[in-house]
């Protein structure tokens, strides 16, 4: 995620001021407030793009404190990334397509 240096030198010190656990919960609950927001969207039709805007600017923010407490790297998590697309998504996206000419 984009973030300035300000913001992830400040990331450390937050999780030992606040405590792992404390932070894996507020990040659990910001996911709460994203899903929330994205079920009001669809479920009532509802227009709060700026509330998802919120929300997701949130879970970005605390992925971001959840991949420092567990130690995760970019490289890894892209490495998996590309690893989910290339033995799960292509094979479904080439299964749909191959669907689509039958029809
Ligand atoms: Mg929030």
């Amino acid at each position: 995620m984009l973030m300035t240096d300000a913001t992830r030198n400040s990331m450390p010190d937050m999780i030992e001021m606040r405590g792992k656990n404390k932070i894996i919960l507020i990040a659990v609950e910001e996911m709460s407030e994203l899903i929330k927001a994205l079920l009001k969207n669809i479920n009532r039709g509802k227009d709060n793009r700026e509330d998802i805007l919120m929300e997701l600017t949130d879970v970005s923010m605390f992925l971001e404190y959840v991949k420092m407490i567990y130690g995760f790297k970019d490289e890894e998590i892209r490495d998996y990334q590309d690893k989910v697309t290339h033995e799960k998504v292509m094979p479904k996206i080439e299964a749909w397509k191959k669907s689509q000419l039958q029809h």
